[in-house]
């Protein structure tokens, strides 16, 4: 076994400062990779030798028959190395010319190496290469791009500090804790048990209680980058354990909040994005009116496709053959065809349901969507179904072209509930085959907009465990955001179903940035709210019982907000995947980690610790 040396020589300079300052005749020692040798004879060997930080890199010359060349030959590319030399000009052509980057005019004659340790020759590494994630190492070492994204993330970091800091009065980082206690919040938990018989911590979902604790505790304004646990489904590319640039104010208001995150997101923009920074206020639309104009409570609202209720307008036998319900809604909408070929609009949408991304809304129980493709020469342009009256009306409200594609979609006569509608799941999925395949160009731009006045409750789900409260709804945020007027606090009794929330989601191009809301502040009221409308047991209740006695110690009035780190730094980049900007992601359905082998199982002894015993 071929030990490395403990000791190794100390750089001289790092690479930029070399750069600037090489001289002739300079002698330096450099850290870094060696890359691929090339020999050109026995006496004669070339290899590059990229910097730590691999964004620069220089050439190495190896000349003579000395112990040098042999250390450097029985080295592997990619190897880790110290490397004292010589610096001198570059030979051959142009090397002097002005214009060559400082790499490319100097060279270094090799006096001695240090192999600091070697990298195995049976793994080949170029950037191309894609390693499976049990070695994430190999491919944040080889993408550039990956590395990028994390020094880009860490700069967003730092913007958003700093804005939150300059503040008057100004945001104070405080980190709360990590171990816990479980309460019923909204997000499934993950628990973290303790030698004490029976007794666990739980990881937060988020800083939401102990944030609001600190508005209570005499702190004005708060911010955390605050990593977050949620034992949810990993669909839609979400992370078991995520960040969030977490804030609260206090004698604040939803609008307080609003106007500091919108100052976040320009210094971001004027400051790390080439796009123009967003001007404010960003503008706003209830979720009602998302949800009737994009079926989606996160709409990307920068490519039309706006949905039209059409259901007054059709005849019977026509909603009978696209749906099994009674007396449904029926909505449509347009997606534009680039050249105006029928025929290809046709192929396009036959493609797209046939595939399997198509599928779900084939399968709708409420009927699958209406496909008319609009062509001036055929009577009544294609929309012959809808009979003479209904198709001028259509042609009115949608404005078809020639080869325009229109598709209508029935769903129950129902209140809006959730976050989207299958035609909004429908409009979203279709544009963006529409743009993969070419049928429709890529949206361009950040379009924010803040979606507001959310349903206070929403119907209890399978997938979310909510507050466990036997009404039969549960919160639609969290069950410590307040009604947003004194007529919903009134209506609370009447009506839960018809509370409007003051809760304020920041959406940009069909993603939703983050969420937040002014907070209940008066203890009776957020009791009434968890005991009497949640209708949760007495059991569940008492494990809010200090957020309850914060209130009650003279809690001020407060809001606050927190973004998606790991989404916002992704869609800054642009990156579908928000394992695109996190080092060590979370993958598959379990959330693990291949790479530390992560959950891995319990041990008897580590049983025994706990007290626990595995069910068979
Ligand atoms: N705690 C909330 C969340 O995680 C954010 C907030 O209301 O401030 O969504």
């Amino acid at each position: 076994m071929a030990l490395h040396a403990v000791e190794f020589p100390p750089a001289t300079h790092d690479f930029q400062t070399f750069l600037g300052q090489a001289e002739p005749n300079m002698q330096v020692v450099l850290h870094g990779y060696i890359g691929q040798r090339a020999d050109l004879s026995k006496k004669l060997s070339f290899v590059r030798l990229t910097d730590p930080t691999m964004k620069y890199s220089i050439q190495v010359v190896a000349f003579g028959k000395n112990d040098a060349t042999e250390k450097l030959k029985s080295l592997n590319a990619h190897s880790p190395v110290a490397v004292r030399g010589k610096v001198q000009k570059k030979k051959g052509k142009n090397t002097d010319a002005g214009d060559k980057p400082a790499e490319e005019k100097w060279e270094l004659a090799l006096e001695d190496v240090h192999p600091l340790n070697d990298f195995p020759k049976d793994i080949i590494m170029t950037p191309e290469t894609v390693f499976a994630p049990e070695h994430r190492y190999l491919q944040l070492r080889s993408d550039a791009e990956l590395r990028d994204a994390l020094q880009f993330r860490a700069e967003v970091r730092n913007e958003c500090k700093k804005e939150l800091e300059n503040c008057q009065p100004p945001f104070v980082e405080i980190e709360t804790p990590l171990l816990f206690k479980s309460t019923p919040e909204g997000a499934r938990e993950f628990l973290v048990p303790t030698r004490r018989a029976g007794l666990a911590y739980a990881l937060p979902q988020s800083p939401q209680q102990y944030k609001q604790i600190l508005m209570a505790s005499g702190i004005p304004r708060y911010f955390q980058f605050a990593r977050c646990f949620r034992d949810e489904d990993l669909r839609a590319d979400r992370q078991p354990e995520f960040t969030q640039l977490d804030l609260e104010m206090s004698f604040a208001t939803g609008e307080d909040v609003m106007r500091t995150i919108e100052g976040v997101v320009r210094r971001l923009w004027a400051n790390l994005m080439q796009d123009p920074a967003p001007e404010g206020p960003f503008r706003r639309r209830s979720y009602q009116e998302v949800m009737a104009k994009y079926g989606s409570d996160k709409p990307d609202t920068r490519y039309g496709m706006e949905l039209m209720r059409l259901d007054h307008l059709l005849p019977a036998d026509l909603v009978m053959k696209i749906s099994p319900l009674e007396n449904p809604i029926v909505e449509a909408f347009k997606l534009e065809s680039q050249n105006n070929d029928p025929a290809a609009t046709l192929k396009f949408i036959g493609q797209f349901l046939d595939s399997p991304a198509g599928a779900p809304f084939n399968n709708n129980p409420d009927g699958g969507p209406g496909v008319f493709v609009y062509n001036g020469k055929q009577p009544l342009c294609g929309l012959q179904p809808f009979g003479f009256e209904a198709a001028e009306q259509i042609e009115e409200l949608l404005e078809p072209d020639h080869g325009d594609l229109i598709i209508i979609q029935a769903r129950p006569r129902a209140p809006f509930a959730g976050g989207a509608t299958p035609v909004g799941d429908l409009r979203r999925a279709l544009h963006g085959h529409a743009v993969s395949a070419g049928f429709s160009p890529s949206p361009t731009g950040f379009d924010f907009m803040w979606v507001v006045d959310f349903p206070l409750f929403s119907p209890s789900s399978d997938s979310e465990p909510g507050q466990g409260g036997a009404a039969g709804f549960s919160s639609t945020h969290h069950p410590f955001t307040a009604p947003k007027t004194a007529a919903d606090v009134d209506m609370l009794l009447a009506d839960p179903t018809k509370v409007v929330a003051d809760h304020y989601d920041l959406v940009v191009n069909g993603v939703e940035l983050g969420g937040g809301s002014r907070r209940i502040h008066d203890a009776a009221v957020q009791e009434f709210i968890l005991r009497d409308i949640l209708q949760m047991k007495p059991e569940r209740l008492v494990d809010f019982e200090h957020l309850l006695d914060a209130l009650r110690a003279g809690c001020p009035p407060h809001a606050g907000l927190a973004l998606g780190f790991d989404r916002l730094v992704a869609v800054l980049l642009g990156k579908e995947s928000v394992r695109d900007v996190i080092a060590f992601p979370k993958t598959g359905k379990g959330g693990d980690d291949a790479m530390v082998r992560a959950p891995s199982p319990m041990t008897e002894e580590a049983l025994e610790t706990y007290h626990l015993r595995l069910r068979k």
